[in-house]
């Protein structure tokens, strides 16, 4: 390993693995592998001082990532995602300290690019040649892109509602794409069927050690942008709840090499209320969720039935004295609407959804008007075209003009 990396460790009975060989999940008890760091040696290194000379992208902070050659890492120019001051949406929600990290700026248009560049760097470190992955549509255009990148071969599964640009966009990175009827999780049935059968190797979230270390880099973002400190509450639309799991565990990591403070960010989980089983669990007090009947919501990444890493997200949200919280659709769409016209952010209805969760957690005095909260638009809305909101445009006849008056709102 270049990076720190010494092994990867079961998040549920603790056992060690190898990080330079092929390990999925636990062999023991299943429980997803993440990977661990010679935290000491990072502490002692100068990445601190190396950090004001290195470009600004994620692999910036490659001594906390895995991956064997520096010369080798599968890259499209992941750049540093924006955190913007967001003061009009921040005064309609009640809040003086709003920001959003605006994750639509990275390749594929969503912040899974940063799990799929370590990913599909560490699947070509290991040899790996096909990968296979079941999806709610991001992950599956994000890895499809970085396997092209890296020369392998991709095979994707989809539900058959993912939205229409998310499905071709896969397709034109000459992944091999697949459309089921029902969630992620009927996806998923058939991408374990076909590993087992042919021996590749299966992408999965949490199935796939690696995926994690790429998008824990949006709290190591969060932390530098905020000069080495956290804020008081980060509100994530959650499906798997990697990228939370991911900024929890990047977040204990600053803290033992002892670049922040013992500050923990409360941490929000938002779902839809059409598919809001961490919600759920969370709120019945238990330790892990029951797979939800009938997921709907047009919020397409967060349409996840039951995510392997629940009792992970369940608990960062106790530890971290946070909550979780289900939204309406028409909340995420009047969010969307009400971004677009007050800031002009373009949110995906994921990170719409998250605003909408905010909006609730005000109104319930849950977010107080002080505190400092940032929320994460996971990925562009320029990839739902058909959700974007909006008045309609109006057609002119030839001679016509635009009105004088402003129409009503
Ligand atoms: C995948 C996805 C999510 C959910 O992310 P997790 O980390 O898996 O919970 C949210 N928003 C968008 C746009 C996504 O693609």
């Amino acid at each position: 390993m270049s990076g720190f990396a010494t092994h990867l460790e079961c998040s549920r009975c603790r056992e060690d693995f190898p990080v330079d060989q092929v390990n999925q999940v636990c062999k023991s008890d299943g429980g997803p592998l993440l990977v661990r760091y010679d935290l000491r040696r990072v502490r002692d290194s100068s990445m601190r001082d190396a950090l004001k000379e290195r470009p600004e992208t994620l692999w910036r902070y490659r001594e906390l990532l895995p991956y064997e050659d520096p010369a080798r890492t599968v890259t499209l120019g992941e750049p540093m995602t924006p955190l913007d001051d967001a003061p009009r949406l921040g005064r309609k929600l009640g809040i003086r300290g709003f920001a959003i990290k605006d994750e639509g700026l990275l390749p594929t248009g969503t912040f899974k690019a940063r799990g799929a560049a370590i990913g599909v760097t560490r699947a070509a470190d290991l040899g790996i040649k096909v990968l296979a992955l079941p999806t709610a549509g991001n992950a599956g255009a994000a890895w499809a892109a970085y396997g092209a990148r890296a020369g392998l071969r991709v095979v994707v599964v989809m539900p058959d509602a993912t939205p229409a640009v998310i499905v071709r966009e896969t397709s034109a990175y000459g992944a091999e794409t697949y459309l089921v009827p029902g969630s992620i999780a009927d996806a998923g049935r058939a991408v374990r069927d076909a590993c087992a059968r042919y021996g590749w190797y299966e992408a999965s979230t949490l199935r796939e050690p690696y995926r994690i270390e790429g998008k824990k880099t949006m709290g190591f973002e969060l932390a530098e942008q905020l000069g080495w400190r956290v804020p008081d509450v980060i509100v994530y639309p959650t499906g798997g709840g990697v990228g939370l799991i991911g900024m929890w565990k990047g977040f204990d990591e600053l803290r033992a090499i002892g670049w922040i403070g013992p500050k923990v960010p409360r941490f929000v989980a938002v779902q839809a209320e059409g598919c809001a089983p961490i919600v759920k669990a969370f709120v019945d007090g238990r330790d892990e969720s029951e797979p939800w009947p009938d997921p709907r919501t047009f919020a397409a990444g967060i349409r996840v039935p039951k995510a392997l890493g629940d009792f992970i997200v369940l608990r960062a949200l106790r530890e971290s004295r946070g909550t979780a919280v289900a939204v309406s659709e028409d909340a995420i769409a009047g969010a969307m609407r009400m971004a677009g016209e007050a800031e002009g952010f373009l949110l995906c209805p994921e990170g719409a959804a998250a605003v909408a969760g905010v909006a609730k957690l005000r109104r319930d005095g849950w977010i107080a008007d002080d505190d400092e909260v940032v929320v994460f638009n996971t990925g562009t809305g320029l990839k739902y075209g058909e959700s974007l909101q909006g008045r309609t445009a109006r057609h002119l006849s030839p001679g016509d003009v635009p009105s004088e008056r402003k129409p009503d709102a």
